[in-house]
């Protein structure tokens, strides 16, 4: 019985029998529909049937799965009923926590209780595939796949075929022509070329790649034995925060609680005995992180101490999520970490929910449900009567936000531990500099600062948040910039393979020799990532060893715990990175920090890009300086009065906060306003626009709207007004309260069709 059916399913009549008494049930069926169905039970199913449980139904003239979401027993229902086709598993594969928490969130963000339920449960253990095998897609010949590349860069057609021999190029790393290298899982590769598996089909039809099934790659954490740790001695601050954060897990009921502790204060350490406590009280706990920060040093520091962990990271193959889905399902271990979604860890009785680093962006993900875990993290504490704990040194406006409505008691860690000072932080003028080396990217005094470090054996992180060599290739005689034709995005230049780049869809295209509008041979390469920071550095210091970590070195396989393993033995003197960087790295030998430029995220037109550049920069700072020798910040900067530049170097969150809650109350962003973007994309630009025209004018007529309980801004333009083809507009809803939004959310009339998407972002990151 469909209620109400949004996008592009359209419903047959439903039929079996005229009027239906017996059981029925209602099912959360995986397709965009916003409500759930109705479905009789027959008989032989009715032992099986129970909540959570997945099953396949009827729809229209298609057969699709879905979860029961709640069960009657004695049901009379008039008219025609369908039933229920098959019960797909013994036992469901959800808990009743997250069967509930996964409605919570369909209903909170907007999105189709079959599809949350979905993100509840990874595909691997929904698919129950053949557990010890993957499919590993490679190059047959590496010249020729090189070849191919280089002749069809430029084809349209040909756009994912060469983003996919591009991924599996770059994998082979240098010299080394063994195809066998580069060899790729089929599904992280499509992750990677950012392609469905048709262009992958293509290649091997041709003979450029073959597909080979191998051994289910180890678990790279599954190998690590982490000698058994005995707990420090507690710092005093650790103490303290302790004492606050005991009593509250020994409560057993819901308490939200931020642990506000500067860059090594021992955090680790703090959530280490709570996850002690929360096992011994015969409990289970989840520990979220940015997945960027799940490396070997993370997950060594926490099996060192607790042994019965699963580690659900997004590396782990079917297989080994599977296994260690069942492992946490079964009670067998009572400790899930992972980023985002082991939010939603099939885990009975969760007594602790820790989420550190809470203020990363990372938490939100950005496909549909497009849930933030620290909100549903905060809402599965409160389902199951457990102390959540978000961790950090720079909270979000949102957690700040929370803190002063007082649903969240903040618990500090205001000193380093072992008495360490806070790193000294400089900020170099730029506009007054002479920059040094080539490239004109380094101040006097940054390089003065790298020559002092490394002479009294101290190593160097160098911090840009740009990739690639030049980011800006345009024309000097005609004006001609290098974009992306997908996307409207300057496309950045590649040195190492001499190409242009669009950082957003993925395309490609030989670096221009000449201008391709007017021929002329002048191109400017403008702008630089951190492929020239590092070949620059190197040309001041040949004899130093210089290595980088961004996203396009850590894809080579391995990169991750060779570049960190170089790092901590001292095999790399100046470290040259992105925001890689900037996450939870604790290298005790690293004195100096220099940030190359902190106006990279102060250039986005985005209401976060001071709180953004104002964490960033706290936390790479915080990378200096947490051994013996006291550490030293380097700050480049075109703007050096900026708040966010000036609150960093005072290590002054308090001050950074105060102005920027006032700006936001002021514009009314969040967190004084609850915020839903609608987002309307379509290949046709005036479709697009006439869509999101459409959606304002009939908000604006909501009663909701018109009593001044919610406000409709927009439509306009996205910041970035096409990507991946498509054009796209929104607008926003602003409301004061968080259950008007709800409301509203449901009224939207949703579009997933190949030429219009209509989608909702609610209490989105970014409005870019
Ligand atoms: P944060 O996450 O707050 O930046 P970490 O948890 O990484 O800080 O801790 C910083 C360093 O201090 C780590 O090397 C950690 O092992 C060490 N540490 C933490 N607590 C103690 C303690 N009580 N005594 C000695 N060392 C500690
Ligand atoms: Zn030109
Ligand atoms: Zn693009």
């Amino acid at each position: 019985m469909a209620r109400e059916v949004q996008g592009t399913f359209e419903l047959e009549p439903a039929a079996t029998a005229e009027t239906w008494t017996g059981p029925t049930a209602e099912v959360a069926v995986a397709v965009p529909i916003l409500h759930h169905l109705t479905y009789a039970v027959p008989a032989e199913l009715l032992d099986t049937v129970e909540p959570g449980i997945r099953v396949r139904v009827p729809i229209g003239g298609r057969q699709v799965t879905g979860f029961v979401i709640a069960i009657t027993p004695e049901a009379t229902v008039e008219g025609k009923l369908r039933p229920l086709t098959a019960v797909l598993e013994d036992r469901p594969c959800v808990v009743p926590a997250t069967l509930r928490l996964g409605l919570w969130v369909a209903r909170y963000y907007g999105a189709a209780p079959g599809e949350s339920l979905q993100a509840v449960v990874p595909a691997a253990v929904r698919h129950g595939r053949r557990l010890k095998e993957d499919v590993l897609v490679e190059i047959v010949d590496v010249a020729a796949a090189r070849a191919a590349l280089d002749e069809h860069l430029e084809q349209a057609s040909w756009q994912g075929r060469c983003r996919v021999l591009r991924a599996l190029l770059d994998g082979i790393e240098g010299g080394n022509d063994d195809p066998q290298d580069g060899g790729q899982r089929l599904r992280e590769l499509q992750r990677r070329a950012k392609v469905s598996v048709s262009p992958i089909d293509t290649l091997q039809r041709g003979g450029l790649v073959r597909r080979r099934r191998v051994p289910a790659l180890e678990d790279p954490f599954a190998k690590l034995r982490p000698k058994q740790q005995s707990p420090p001695t507690l710092t005093a601050d650790q103490a303290t925060a302790l004492k606050a954060l005991i009593p509250l897990l020994g409560a057993q009921t819901f308490a939200a609680t931020l642990l506000h502790g500067v860059t090594g204060s021992g955090k680790t350490e703090v959530y280490l005995q709570l996850l002690e406590r929360t096992l011994a009280a015969e409990r289970s706990a989840i520990l979220l992180v940015p997945e960027i920060a799940l490396t070997p040093q993370t997950v060594e520091r926490i099996l060192g101490r607790i042994p019965e962990v699963a580690v659900l990271h997004s590396n782990l193959s079917d297989g080994d999520r599977a296994t260690q889905w069942r492992r946490l399902r079964s009670g067998e271990v009572r400790v899930a970490v992972g980023p985002r979604s082991a939010v939603f860890a099939p885990l009975a009785n969760v007594g602790l929910i820790v989420l550190d680093e809470e203020h990363e962006t990372t938490f939100k993900q950005q496909s549909s449900p497009r849930y933030h875990a620290r909100d549903v993290a905060l809402h599965r504490g409160r389902i199951e009567g457990a102390l959540v704990v978000l961790g950090t040194a720079t909270p979000s406006l949102e957690t700040e936000g929370m803190v002063r409505r007082d649903e969240i008691l903040r618990v500090s860690l205001p000193t380093r531990v072992g008495g360490r000072p806070m790193p000294k932080v400089s900020v170099i003028d730029m506009r007054h500099e002479k920059p040094v080396g080539p490239g004109g990217i380094f101040s006097r005094v940054l390089v003065n600062s790298i020559d002092e470090t490394l002479g009294s054996g101290g190593q160097v992180m160098l911090f840009l948040n740009r990739r690639g060599f030049s980011t800006m290739i345009l024309c000097r005689v005609c004006g001609w910039r290098a974009s992306c034709s997908q996307c409207a995005i300057q496309l950045t230049h590649y040195r190492g393979g001499d190409r242009l780049l669009c950082h957003y869809c993925g395309e490609e295209r030989h670096a221009p020799r000449e201008c391709p509008d007017c021929k002329s041979p002048s191109i400017r390469y403008g702008g630089f990532g951190t492929e020239r920071v590092q070949a620059s550095i190197s040309a001041l210091f040949p004899e130093k060893r210089v290595d980088r970590m961004d996203g396009e070195t850590l894809a080579r396989r391995g990169a991750p715990e060779r570049l960190y393993r170089d790092l901590f033995d001292g095999k790399i003197d100046i470290l040259v990175g992105t925001q890689a960087l900037a996450k939870g790295l604790d290298i005790p030998n690293v004195t100096l920090v220099g940030v190359v430029s902190a106006d990279t995220a102060l250039l986005i037109p985005d209401f976060r890009s001071s709180e953004r550049t104002f964490q960033l920069l706290c936390q790479v700072a915080g990378r200096a300086g947490r051994g013996d020798v006291p550490g030293r910040v380097i700050i480049q900067s075109y703007c050096p009065d900026h708040e966010s530049i000036q609150a960093a170097r005072h290590h002054d969150h308090h001050a950074f906060v105060e102005r920027e809650l006032a700006h936001r109350e002021a514009l009314s962003y969040p967190p004084s306003a609850n915020l839903a973007r609608v987002v309307a994309e379509s290949s046709d630009a005036e479709i697009a626009a006439k869509t999101a025209m459409d959606v304002a004018t009939k908000a604006r007529s909501w009663p909701e709207t018109l009593a001044g309980k919610v406000t409709v801004v927009g439509p306009a333009p996205c910041p970035i007004p096409q990507l991946k083809g498509q054009h796209r507009f929104h607008l926003l809803l602003v409301a004061p309260d968080v259950d008007s939004i709800t409301e509203l959310l449901d009224r939207i009339p949703r579009r997933s069709g190949r030429r219009l998407r209509v989608l909702v972002d609610r209490d989105p990151v970014a409005l870019m």
